[in-house]
């Protein structure tokens, strides 16, 4: 039976795994300026100027000194652009030649490197972003307002946001309990990302931007449900009941397989080897973009070689994606330039078409560590559209050694042509999250698209089963990697359409797999 909503009960999508509960602490959003104020004490508002520079730069090093080797580097750089003292004189100078307030002259200040940053193209042009960011952040400082960003209160806490970028997911530090956000769909890269991590996870929450800091709430990540306003006993009876499931689905361990025995493969989809988990029968996903969000300078050869040997030295078989580069997973190493429609432009292996050079450098990576490590590697292309990409991809993975090449059925066409892709490669992985973006013309960000987005609609699984028939017909097998895979309604019905494996985030395993055993 279901459970009945308290009233202080707001609902969202859940698209992770697992309940817990917490105290709320918003992401405080950029500020925004009010109107100029008349400046009476010029020597008072230059030290305001100063003093919220000094904070930011502050904050920075704060942040640096607790985050990871390649993060520290970024916010290292980032507090010495805050310290710049030629910012730091021209802001100055807006008080005292323009008598402006002190918002106004960090903003005209940040304004004007911005622009001339922009200005010089090419990588620095990349950097005019960070500009943006530190500029509401000293702006907010000498408001007194909270500084925009992912927060660290020193506490553990539950992150609410009205939308996180895969970037900030990527960082979120262990203090982060689980993650509730006003917008973003249930197949984002945010909430991939957040999945992946184990993190209690809820998107398209609307009202919960609303709920106080430090009220205690309940998140389950997998109904959408947030109770608000908890007491500690509640709380506490919400993380205990968690704990019991997760002990009863631990107990089922072992390889997947129906009630009458068919063996289905339960692999998992991981980012970096620090998603390795034990006991998995083999990755089925490794999403190669997600070791690279956010970089500004391109992955060295040994840089990338050393990444996947490390994902390949943990056992089992690995399936490498190439880069998926694009729309909400910006690779800013790449200097894509902007696109009005960037989920229908150049993204996946379509960046081939305007960077040659980039994937011939990752297969030469992939297959220097699948050789190190003697690993059994497969790698296969994100958004296939037509035989003749495939063929040609198979033949540049072949021509390495690697004995397995694949693709990844993400655009409708692809399904469409499922025999003739069978017919250039070895096997075909179904991404349910693009294609069903592609199918129903539906964003997979969006908020209020979810329903369309469900994987169990009709339109989507014919297209899954059209897939799964041409594999049988070639003898080759063709597994699903997108979300749906690890939704335990939906999996069992993969099955039964005929896909030989499903590929999810390792929290999701044990669920699916008890949904099978069913
Ligand atoms: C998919 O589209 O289903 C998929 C697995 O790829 P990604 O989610 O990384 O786009
Ligand atoms: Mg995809």
């Amino acid at each position: 039976m279901r459970r009945s909503m308290p009233e202080a009960a707001l609902k969202g999508v859940g698209v992770s795994q697992g309940r817990t509960a917490g105290p709320v602490v918003r992401m405080a959003a950029p500020p925004v300026l009010p109107a100029p104020r008349r400046v009476t004490d010029p020597g008072a508002e230059a030290a305001a100027v100063a003093k919220a520079l000094d904070a930011l730069a502050a904050d920075l090093e704060r942040r640096a000194a607790h985050a990871g080797a390649e993060g520290a580097e970024i916010l290292e750089a980032l507090a010495m652009m805050a310290a710049d003292p030629q910012l730091r004189e021209q802001a100055e100078a807006h008080v005292r030649d323009d008598g402006l307030d002190a918002p106004h002259a960090l903003d005209a200040a940040f304004s004007a490197h911005r622009e001339a940053l922009a200005a010089l193209g090419g990588y620095l042009a990349e950097r005019a972003a960070d500009l943006d960011d530190l500029r509401s952040r000293a702006v907010a400082a000498a408001l007194g307002l909270p500084m925009p960003g992912v927060p660290d209160p020193g506490h553990p806490f539950v992150l609410v946001a009205a939308d996180l970028a895969p970037a900030d997911t990527a960082g979120l530090g262990p203090r982060v309990l689980a993650l509730v956000t006003e917008r973003g769909g249930p197949t984002s890269h945010t909430a991939i990302l957040a999945r992946g991590r184990g993190l209690p996870t809820v998107v398209a929450c609307a009202g919960v931007m609303d709920v106080p800091d430090g009220t205690v709430i309940g998140v389950d990540g997998v109904t959408g449900e947030v109770t608000v306003g908890l007491t500690g006993a509640e709380a506490e009876g919400v993380r205990e009941s968690d704990r019991r499931d997760r002990e009863r689905l631990a107990a089922g361990a072992g390889p997947g397989r129906t009630a009458d025995g068919h063996p289905v493969r339960l692999l998992h989809n991981i980012g970096s080897a620090a998603d390795l988990r034990p006991g998995a029968e083999g990755v089925g996903l490794f999403r190669t973009e997600f070791l690279f969000l956010g970089r500004r300078l391109p992955p060295s050869h040994e840089e990338q070689v050393a990444a996947y040997a490390e994902v390949f030295a943990g056992g089992g078989p690995v399936t490498v994606r190439t880069l998926d580069a694009g729309t909400d997973k910006p690779l800013p190493f790449l200097g894509l330039p902007a696109e009005p429609n960037p989920a229908l432009g150049v993204r996946g292996l379509r960046v081939d078409r305007v960077l040659p050079g980039v994937l011939d450098a990752q297969l030469d990576a992939i297959a220097e560590a699948a050789r190190a490590t003697g690993a059994d590697v497969r790698v296969m292309a994100p958004m296939v559209t037509t035989a003749r990409e495939a063929a040609d991809f198979a033949r540049r993975v072949r021509a390495r050694g690697i004995a397995r090449a694949g693709v990844m059925v993400e655009v409708p066409a692809a399904a469409l042509q499922a025999d003739e892709l069978l017919a250039e490669v070895d096997f075909l992985s179904v991404g349910t999250n693009d294609l069903a973006q592609y199918t129903f013309a539906a964003d997979r960000q969006h908020p209020g698209l979810s329903d369309l987005l469900d994987p169990a609609q009709p339109a989507l699984l014919r297209l899954v089963g059209m897939c799964a028939e041409a594999g049988l017909r070639a003898g080759k097998p063709v597994g699903v990697c997108g979300e749906a895979a690890g939704d335990p309604a939906v999996a069992p019905l993969l099955v039964g359409l005929g896909v030989s494996s499903l590929s999810m985030a390792p929290v999701c395993v044990p669920v699916v797999r008890e949904a099978l055993a069913a």
